[in-house]
């Protein structure tokens, strides 16, 4: 029987934060001095990973994606790549990565045998990257996206989180480089995740915006061609290099279709990215069964939130720090 949760969804996706530490102190994430990292002796190790994966893919997940913080700042995820790769009923592993370290690593990720890779990247001019992340590294990013273009033809994506008085300047130089390297650019509306916790509803740049200021830029193919279960809407370029997508996920909440569940880098399963309880599996991961593991894993995906209360009067922020979630 699938993993299905009270609500009727089929439950196929695990993004699992291999790590809450970056390289990067984007401002709306952390204080520039970072933050308190999990204790070293609660990390997953890459066998506790491929454990809980092993179980849950038994139990029908069948995607999977790497997060952070940065998934790269934690050494030897070639090997963990690997490892996962071992995994039967894993039929896609995919990453997302801020792109510092990416030019560097990008051959070993495909040839570990990585699927597709997404890279975060809000603004593609210098100082205004400097000032977002708090580092001055746009060079290194593009270098590292063009290197995964090389290595992951048709299956690299930039992840921009849209910014009222960011993004908008950014639309032609966005449509442009996703035309040069054809690949998709997508536009997440921004969500109270917030480290200082100021995000405000008129604070979102919705995604109906930013389509008609990117139409002002690059004509889009008429028809959006992403699946349904995906949380992105998305176009390609009438000149058939490259697109654009919009994750509108408080414009337009796709709670309804939602396939995903998350696992913190010390074992925390996360129903929804707005979750405000979780369930600690790490001593389950470390001296339970494996019966144990998938018998709570099935309980607790039974018991997925409808989902996020961000348009509601009550909506109650999660307590968690998005760099500890992986997005
Ligand atoms: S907010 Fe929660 S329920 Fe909605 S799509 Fe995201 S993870 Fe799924």
């Amino acid at each position: 029987m699938p993993l299905n949760d009270a609500y009727g969804r089929v439950i196929t996706k695990m993004r699992i934060s291999v790590t809450d530490r970056c390289d990067l102190r984007c401002t709306y994430c952390m204080p520039a001095e970072g933050l308190q990292w999990l204790p070293k002796a609660e990390i997953l190790s890459f066998e506790e990973i491929v454990r809980i994966l092993k179980v849950s893919t038994e139990l029908g997940i069948r995607k999977v994606r790497l997060t952070g913080g940065e998934p790269l700042v934690r050494s030897g995820i070639p090997t963990l790549i690997r490892m996962i790769r071992e995994l039967p009923n894993v039929k896609d592993l995919a990453m997302t990565t801020n792109g510092i370290q990416l030019a560097q690593f990008a051959p070993a990720l495909a040839e570990a045998g990585l699927d597709r890779i997404n890279i975060s990247l809000d603004s593609l001019d210098r100082d205004r990257f400097h000032q977002l992340t708090r580092r001055d590294a746009i060079d290194r990013v593009l270098e590292g996206i063009r290197a995964a273009s090389d290595v992951f033809p048709g299956r690299v994506k930039i992840n921009a989180v849209a910014m009222k008085g960011v993004t908008e300047l950014e639309y032609k130089a966005f449509a442009e480089l996703a035309e040069e390297l054809d690949l998709i650019v997508r536009f997440i509306e921004f969500m109270p995740l917030d480290a200082e916790a100021k995000w405000v509803a008129g604070d979102v740049l919705t995604g109906s915006e930013i389509l008609a200021g990117m139409q002002k830029h690059v004509e889009l193919e008429e028809k959006p061609f992403s699946d349904v279960h995906s949380p992105a809407v998305e176009y390609r370029f009438k000149s058939g290099r490259g697109g654009v997508g919009f994750i509108n996920s408080v414009s337009q909440p796709f709670c309804e279709s939602c396939d995903r569940v998350r696992l913190t880098a010390h074992g925390r399963l996360r129903t929804c990215l707005f979750s405000i309880q979780e369930t600690d599996l790490l001593p389950i991961i470390r001296t339970g069964s494996e019966e144990e593991l998938g018998r709570v894993l099935t309980q607790c995906i039974w018991n997925k939130e409808e989902g996020h209360q961000i348009n509601n009067p009550d909506f109650q922020r999660s307590d968690r720090p998005m760099s500890q979630i992986g997005g």
